[in-house]
């Protein structure tokens, strides 16, 4: 992965003035998340902000006349925090490519990527999922019970997908996706597809949730989706190099982008209290006693470091679970500090902080929660101690 030549300060300022617009959405879309589509066409700079790769991009970001990719780890952390700092859920809600798009680059051959892409370059915009986690068994991959078995009816050796996936992102107005199922025992018996909603047996039903609206949280309920072989990701690839490996990667390159949302809710939530706290210096120096303005500058440390690594090499996640860790920890403390600090009406006076402590708290689930971050951590440290020099291959 190149190292990006574009300084940080020079791509935050340009895509902290282009999200704007996403502020200015973020009460309503928190309202009614249904509505964010027709938004994003009418008021949303999309095409610059969908993540789609320069080739098919027609308005790419450009800084200081230079085109951004935003293909970096290290490009998407700054991005992503200024589009939190914006809004965390119309970012997430935002159409592209996001997660599915890292497993497309990891495995898709030729015909796949440029199916996915071609469908995404369109004039329209196009939202897409990663499905992997499911309602009873959360995303242990090795629980997964979705299956992707051969179909007996069919005259060609096609298959079929037969489960249930819980907490989808976007995914009642995905068009497209990568899908996650079991096709044999074991580790390696993990397989990823490529698949369009529109198959039949395919729904996809909105839940009710509390924080990042804009994502649309949704269950993908499969009854025999029709699969084809071509719709199989990483055929070409050897089978260690498949579904499991190619989650862990995905999963290490997208832990410092959560880590970046939260820290962005966090820096929306600082600005805005040190903006209505000014006139009243009691309740203000109670909210400065925390450090929060020194906490964020750490956490960003932290979180530029774990892109870094993350671009070194995507199988490594030490430094991403400890970004992650302490980033969420950051937004949940804050955002509660401030809506302390502006008094027992705190959130009821100030709608904008309600969301702020409702949105931190989703990324406590994101990418894995702190527990299990805190043993990535554990044992990232146990091997580099082993001396094997690959702290991070597990
Ligand atoms: C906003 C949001 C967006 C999401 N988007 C997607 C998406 O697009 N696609 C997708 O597939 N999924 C998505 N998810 C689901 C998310 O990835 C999972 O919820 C998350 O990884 C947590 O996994 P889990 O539900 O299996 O919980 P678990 O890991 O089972 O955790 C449940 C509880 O048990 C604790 N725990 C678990 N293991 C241990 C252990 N070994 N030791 C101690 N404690 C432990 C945890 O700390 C937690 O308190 C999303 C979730 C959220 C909140």
């Amino acid at each position: 992965m190149p190292i990006p030549t574009i300084p940080d300060d020079r791509l935050r300022a340009v895509v902290r003035e282009l999200a704007r617009p996403l502020r200015e959405i973020s009460l309503t879309v928190d309202r009614d998340p249904a509505r964010l589509p027709r938004l994003v066409r009418e008021t949303l700079p999309w095409r610059q902000l969908a993540g789609l790769p320069a080739a098919c991009r027609p308005a790419p970001l450009r800084v200081d006349g230079r085109s951004v990719t935003g293909e970096s780890c290290s490009e998407q952390t700054v991005i992503w925090e200024e589009l939190a700092r914006a809004d965390a859920g119309v970012a997430l809600g935002l159409p592209g490519p996001v997660m599915s798009g890292r497993v497309v680059a990891e495995l898709a051959d030729t015909a796949q990527r440029e199916r996915y892409y071609d469908l995404l370059a369109g004039p329209e915009p196009v939202w897409t999922f990663f499905g992997m986690t499911e309602p009873a068994h959360g995303s242990d991959p090795a629980s997964m019970r979705t299956t992707l078995t051969e179909d007996p009816d069919s005259p060609d050796g096609g298959l079929r997908l037969t489960g249930t996936k819980r907490f989808i992102g976007n995914g009642v107005r995905a068009a497209i996706g990568v899908l996650f199922a079991r096709r044999r025992a074991g580790p390696l018996g993990l397989t990823a597809v490529l698949l369009e909603t529109s198959r039949p047996g395919f729904a996809a039903v909105p839940l009710d949730t509390l924080g990042v609206r804009g994502l649309e949280l949704s269950e993908l309920r499969l009854s025999g989706v029709p699969v084809a072989e071509d719709d199989v990701l990483g055929q070409h690839l050897s089978a260690t190099r498949r579904g499991m490996w190619a989650a862990v990667r995905t999963f290490n390159r997208f832990r410092p982008v959560v880590a970046a949302l939260a820290l962005g809710v966090a820096q929306a939530a600082h600005e805005y209290a040190e903006e209505h706290l000014r006139a009243t210096p009691d309740a203000s120096r109670g909210y400065r006693a925390h450090g929060f303005g020194d906490q964020l500058a750490g956490v960003r440390a932290m979180v530029r470091a774990a892109a870094l690594a993350a671009d070194h090499d995507p199988g490594a996640g030490t430094a991403a679970s400890a970004a992650k860790l302490r980033a969420t920890r950051l937004a949940e403390e804050l955002t509660v500090a401030a809506a302390r600090a502006l008094g027992p009406g705190g959130r009821w006076e100030h709608p904008l902080l309600d969301k702020w402590v409702r949105d931190a708290r989703a990324f406590e689930f994101m990418e894995g929660t702190s527990n299990v971050q805190r043993l990535g951590i554990a044992q990232g440290g146990l091997q580099k101690r082993a001396g094997d020099g690959h702290a991070d291959a597990a």
